[in-house]
């Protein structure tokens, strides 16, 4: 426990927000932040704009553009017309992580040109992103996805079934604006599924082969916020102190997710979003379990796993909050919390067992895998499935 890779050779690159704010009540400084920036504000904001109408009306935005569900290639299309159409020069996306990557993807095109598919992964061409994108200030409302820190924008294609990414570091935001206050009115089901995320965002990167001295503290700390905010902040929602932490949680996540890839959860989790309509975090949550094991059971067997397992053992030490914890206490743990938060089962979202090979056949060709400790086989892929269906 404890060893680590000496620091000699070791290489890495950092890429985040130009600013971070962080703090109870801080959406006020919104209007003087999006003035330094520019003059015409484009806001990006949920179904209901009514939710924030103060802060929009403080904004004196130029334009209000509403993202209603997951942000489609459609979606993202539309919002840079109207953001072309207000003139605008600066971007205010204020909302979850569908809001956020709405207003990076409109930000990033404004500053390139072009139509989404001309730069998307997988389903698109994929043509590199070389210019910045429009400043763009991402004040999130709910505590998980990060993307206020995160470089790409995950767009669904209805026709093709799946989801892909716009990605390139001059996708992040210039300004994070956290103001915790804003995830308190988050319904018990909305804070659950969005802090597993924040936790699996924070434990993926700890685990990845691409983990570097800096998303490990990140990553640390950040499992040590979801151990005490995740239960309290679903139990009570006006726990501020617990809101706290799962706002730093998410943002930690972010910061060492963009910097250190992430995993399998994360593969699987992007497929099963393309293929039934559940909730991120919630999918993420359904595979956690099965893939830290197969994980665990890989490194196991593997005489050079040694490094790998210690990780484990630390994420579970900081989750439980007990020296001694093993592995297994950390998934007991992990188990536990899922029963607490209610989370249910991804055949409540309609999935069955016999999509299981499908699902594991796109997520060994996602990019999150990339990060994984171990190589997956579409065997274990599926049998984690399985376990998970
Ligand atoms: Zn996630």
């Amino acid at each position: 426990m404890g060893e680590r890779q000496p620091v000699t050779g070791v290489a890495f690159e950092f890429a985040t927000a130009g600013r971070i704010l962080f703090g109870a009540g801080r959406a006020a400084e919104l209007p003087s932040v999006a003035a330094g920036l520019g003059s015409r504000v484009l806001v990006c904001t949920g179904a209901n704009p009514a939710r924030h109408a103060g802060l929009v009306a403080a904004l004196g935005a130029a334009g209000v553009f509403a993202v209603a569900g997951e942000p489609t290639v459609e979606l993202a299309r539309a919002g840079a017309a109207a953001a072309r159409e207000h003139g605008a020069d600066v971007i205010v996306a204020i909302g979850g992580g569908s809001v956020i990557d709405t207003g990076k993807a409109v930000a990033v095109l404004l500053g390139n040109g072009g139509d989404p598919l001309d730069y998307l992964e997988v389903i698109g061409s994929g043509q590199k992103i070389t210019r910045p994108a429009v400043p763009c200030v991402a004040v999130p409302t709910t505590a998980g996805t990060g993307a206020e820190v995160t470089a790409n924008a995950v767009l669904a294609s209805p026709g093709d079934r799946v989801k892909a990414s716009l990605r390139s570091p001059l996708m992040i935001p210039r300004v994070a604006l956290v103001d915790p206050e804003l995830t308190h009115s988050c319904p018990a089901p909305v804070t659950a599924a969005s802090g597993l995320d924040a936790l699996t965002q924070c434990l993926e990167p700890f685990v990845s082969v691409r983990a570097t001295p800096l998303t490990d503290g990140l990553a640390r700390e950040g499992l040590r916020r979801a151990a005490s905010g995740l239960r309290a902040a679903y139990a009570d929602g006006t726990d501020a102190a617990a809101r706290a932490d799962m706002a730093v949680c998410s943002l930690l996540g972010g910061l060492a997710l963009a910097n250190a890839k992430l995993g399998a959860v994360h593969g699987l989790a992007g497929v099963i979003g393309g293929t039934a309509d559940v909730p991120h975090g919630i999918a993420c949550a359904a595979v956690l379990p099965a893939v830290a094991e197969a994980n665990v059971r890989a490194l196991r067997a593997r005489p050079d796993g040694g490094a790998g397992l210690d990780r484990y053992t630390e994420a579970a030490r900081l989750l439980t909050g007990r020296p001694g914890a093993s592995v297994e206490d950390g998934l007991a743990w992990i188990r536990e919390t899922l029963a607490r938060l209610a989370v249910p089962g991804l055949r409540a979202f309609g999935l069955q067992p016999d999509q299981a090979d499908d699902i594991a056949a796109g997520a060994a060709r996602s990019s999150s895998m990339q990060g994984n400790p171990v190589a997956l086989s579409h065997d274990d892929l599926r049998a984690i499935l399985l376990r998970s269906i």
